[in-house]
């Protein structure tokens, strides 16, 4: 049997590095963030698999190499004000908090918010404020936000979530309803935004709040 943490060496080794993640600050949180703690006790032996599993609620944590992935198009610096729609876990958030600044978390589901929020208190993360809300209305209260990542897929890019990004920000998301793109959005000075297609992903839907 191997160890959490000899399972998080592999897990970057052949499911991170063997792929195309360089950034060797994404890596080292990475090896950090005890992704066990973050699935349901019953699925703990798959942690460190190479996919994405079920947290409750019909919604999953996102597969090692997509949460990578998606930290690393967002280049974060030191400093960094972060906002993430759809909390899910909390592994995301822990994975942002150990390389940005301040991090805000938004998730719909009171049950997950609630789970993750005491996991990250627990946990000593003290940079990351989890929030109960709709992330289609974004967290104006610490706009403007440097990145700005969504890990639900809405049909296309929410207004407001644009809008709460500074100019030269970077916001990574999935877009589309039964096929999906992960792309990566840079706002200009002038509110638009330039975008690149990343690659296909399979996400669940980003639900509008009640
Ligand atoms: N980042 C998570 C994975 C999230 S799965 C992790 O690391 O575990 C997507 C999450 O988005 C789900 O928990 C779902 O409840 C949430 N979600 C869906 N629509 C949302 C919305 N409008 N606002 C906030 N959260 C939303």
């Amino acid at each position: 049997m191997r160890t959490p943490a000899e399972d998080r060496e592999q897990m970057i080794l052949y499911q991170l590095e063997s792929r195309d993640i360089r950034d060797q600050l994404v890596l080292d949180a990475f090896l950090k963030v005890e992704r066990h703690l973050f699935v349901p006790p019953e699925l703990r032996s798959f942690a460190y698999d190479d996919v994405p599993l079920p947290i409750g609620w019909g919604q999953t944590i996102s597969q090692p190499y997509v949460v990578a992935k998606m930290t690393e198009l967002l280049a974060l610096g030191k400093q960094d004000r972060v906002l993430e729609i759809g909390t899910g876990s909390g592994y995301q958030a822990a994975i942002l908090a150990e390389l940005a600044g301040e991090v805000y978390t938004i998730e719909l589901v009171p049950e997950l918010h609630r789970r993750a929020q005491e996991l990250l208190e627990r946990l000593g993360y003290t940079n990351i404020r989890a929030i109960c809300g709709d992330g289609y209305l974004g967290y104006p209260e610490a706009a403007p936000y440097d990145a700005v990542i969504v890990t639900a897929a809405p049909p296309t890019l929410p207004e407001n979530l644009v809008s709460q990004l500074r100019t030269g920000g970077t916001l990574v998301i999935p877009v589309g309803e039964s096929e999906q793109t992960l792309i990566r959005a840079t706002k200009n000075g002038d509110g638009t935004t330039s975008q690149e297609r990343i690659f296909p992903v399979i996400f669940v839907p980003m639900k509008h709040g009640l």
